[in-house]
């Protein structure tokens, strides 16, 4: 039998002083109502899934309900889900909007297709039993306010401060990731980030998983997630792995974020080069949260 742990993470950002109680209490409920699927004996899949279903049902959040908008103000999501044990994964980018798209990258972890995107993705989930919102079901007030102050305005986006992400390992042992956002608020029609991608903001195996938040650009280009999972299968302590890529992320490819990473026997790891990213975590022996 392992310790099963669960983390979650709601950006990586500068969150303002207004909404980081929100913030911190919202990632401690995901994070005890994943864990309670772990302490029930269920899979870490089943865990992360449904910690960041309690994220993107959350509007405080860059995920379904509250999410960013494109430059047309239109909601496009990206949402992947990996399976340590068996390797499967599953992401959906430039989504429509859909309640918990988190359920949709869930339910075809088993198909042979890895990533779906665009209006055929859509297409897919519904054929699949979910159910497409209309166009504005997603869009809050709050994000409508960001999108006119950064597109209209012209202010400086804060990218983040909102995407959601949790890893979990279960009573085996196994390991999973998920990781959901609306991306970057004003980004380009059709833009996708690193979080859809395998090996860039989500990844799973045997040794560690990994959910990232940041400039998804910055992301992408340093193949951030599988740099992290490689630094540990071959000896780096986890905590030094993760600052150290995350300083590349920064010094070479210059975009700022953070991350949150578990490992099959260690503690929980978090960190990030912007000035926060809220947190929480489960684990049998209590839960907690941070920002
Ligand atoms: N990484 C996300 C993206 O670029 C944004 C974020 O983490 O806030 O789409």
């Amino acid at each position: 039998m392992s310790h099963p742990l669960l983390l979650v993470h709601g950006g990586a950002g500068n969150v303002p002083a207004s909404s980081q109680e929100a913030h911190r209490l919202g990632c401690q409920e995901a994070a005890e109502k994943g864990g309670a699927v772990l302490a029930d004996g269920g899979t870490a899949v089943e865990a992360v899934c449904t910690a960041v279903e309690v994220l993107e049902d959350n509007p405080i959040y860059n995920a379904g309900l509250g999410c960013a908008l494109d430059m047309e103000g239109r909601v496009s999501l990206d949402v992947a889900v990996m399976c340590g044990q068996t390797l499967e994964a599953a992401g959906l980018a430039a989504l429509s909007p859909f309640k918990n798209p988190v359920r949709i990258a869930q339910r075809l972890l088993h198909e042979k297709e890895v990533l779906l995107a665009g209006e055929e993705a859509s297409r897919r989930a519904e054929a699949l039993g979910f159910e497409r919102l209309s166009a504005h079901a997603l869009i809050t007030e709050k994000a409508m306010a960001q999108w006119r102050k950064v597109v209209r305005d012209g202010e400086c986006a804060n990218f983040a401060g909102g995407t959601v992400g949790a890893v979990a390992r279960d009573a085996q042992g196994f390991l999973a990731a998920a990781t959901s956002t609306g991306g970057t608020m004003g980004k380009a029609p059709g833009r996708v980030g690193d979080s859809p991608l395998i090996g860039a903001g989500t990844f799973a195996n045997e040794h560690c998983a990994v959910s990232a938040t940041g400039e998804g650009e910055a992301f992408v280009r340093s193949c951030f997630a599988v740099r992290i999972a490689d630094a540990i299968r071959y000896g780096q302590k986890p905590s030094e792995a993760l600052l150290h890529v995350l300083m590349r992320v920064k010094d070479r490819y210059h975009g700022v974020g953070g991350a949150i990473v578990l490992t099959a026997d260690g503690d929980p790891i978090t960190n990030h080069t912007t000035p926060g990213m809220s947190c929480g975590w489960w684990s049998p022996d209590g839960s907690g949260s941070s920002i």
